[in-house]
């Protein structure tokens, strides 16, 4: 960390940031300069607090030269993580899951028709919300714990796993019992005692992003997750607002070169929640899959148009079965395969 000090500042104004920086504990080193003195912080372990130094008279600048984050980060762990589920399924590896299915579990009919076509299609994790965070309180919530039994019950009768949210601590408990991945929602990204009680959980755990969230800021979220001792940590792209209404949301498909960049957790892409638009879909996961995403999440329902949340962005199970397609195709170019159901494909 680099403290820049304003032109014309006194020597007690940088005698005084030194004292900070020792009394919290790091090496100071100033750097007189033409124009105006830096101070360097040595010995930065990713836990500095800058506010401290910030506010300090004479300052003008605070510039983090290392990230805020630690194990989360390329620097701390240069392979890739890879996480590994159940069924011999992992993320981050050479394999691209997919994870389908509808928006919400609605009835035992609805998910199980949902299992048995996605899985046909070639997907290998279920998903389905048990509990909605929606932003009226007039529109369906979930069915709440009868909708986890369902899930538990479409896995017994197809053998997919389970991806399902969960939206408080209880519902990380309940969660944690049934589904193989915890999934923690973009409203959720930047709730801290909830991604604390994640990261205590013995699941691995979805982490999307929140919807004004940076880079930094979704890698921060993972590192509480870490922090806690859960390294089975997967992000998620999910598409961010913008001010164009085209589309829900602003699929930002850099992200996934970033995050692989700056991180070795794996990161899947979900443009349903991305675009928000059926026909936009298709082409961004076909992108994403090209951008190198681990894996993609996509809302399908064997009726979308009965669906009760996020039907105007959910793939008619034909649509899905021709992206499967499509996406085997492209992982191949790459030099990945997408991952297939057991007993299915090659
Ligand atoms: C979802 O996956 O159904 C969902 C609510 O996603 P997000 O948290 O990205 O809005
Ligand atoms: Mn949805």
């Amino acid at each position: 960390m680099l403290i820049v000090m304003r032109h014309g500042a006194t020597e007690a104004e940088v005698r005084r940031v030194i004292a900070v920086i020792e009394e919290m504990g790091y090496k100071a080193r100033p750097m007189p300069g033409a124009q105006r003195t830096a101070v360097g912080l040595v010995g930065n372990d990713g836990r500095v607090d800058a506010s401290r130094l910030e506010g300090l008279p004479g300052v003008q600048d605070v510039i983090h030269v290392s990230k805020p984050y630690k194990q989360v980060s390329r620097e701390w762990k240069s392979e890739n993580t890879v996480v590994r589920l159940g069924g011999a399924v992992t993320v981050g590896g050479p394999e691209v899951v997919t994870i389908a299915g509808p928006c919400s579990v609605e009835s035992e009919r609805q998910i199980i028709e949902a299992a048995r076509l996605v899985k046909e299609a070639g997907a290998v994790i279920l998903r389905g919300g048990a509990w909605k965070p929606r932003t009226s309180p007039y529109a369906f919530q979930g069915l709440g714990r009868p909708g986890l039994k369902l899930l538990a019950k479409a896995r017994e009768e197809t053998g997919l796993l389970i991806c399902t949210e969960a939206m408080d601590a209880d519902g990380i408990g309940y969660v944690a019992e049934v589904a193989d991945i915890i999934q923690v929602g973009a409203r959720n990204m930047q709730n801290f005692s909830l991604l604390k009680i994640a990261g205590r959980a013995k699941k691995p755990v979805l982490l999307k992003r929140g919807m004004s969230a940076t880079i930094e800021e979704l890698l921060l979220s993972a590192e509480y997750l870490l922090a806690e001792g859960n390294h089975d940590v997967i992000l998620c792209e999910r598409g961010i607002r913008g001010f164009d209404t085209a589309t829900r949301n602003v699929f930002d498909l850099t992200a996934i070169p970033v995050v692989h960049k700056l991180s070795h957790l794996p990161i899947i892409a979900d443009p349903s929640h991305g675009t928000g638009l059926r026909d936009k879909v298709i082409p961004m996961a076909r992108a994403a899959v090209a951008a190198g995403a681990d894996g993609i999440m996509v809302e399908v329902h064997p009726d979308p148009e009965q669906a009760l949340s996020d039907g105007a962005q959910t793939l008619y199970p034909d649509q899905f079965a021709q992206l499967m397609r499509e996406i085997r195709v492209i992982a191949d170019v790459i030099g990945r395969r997408v991952a297939e159901p057991a007993g299915v494909g090659a």
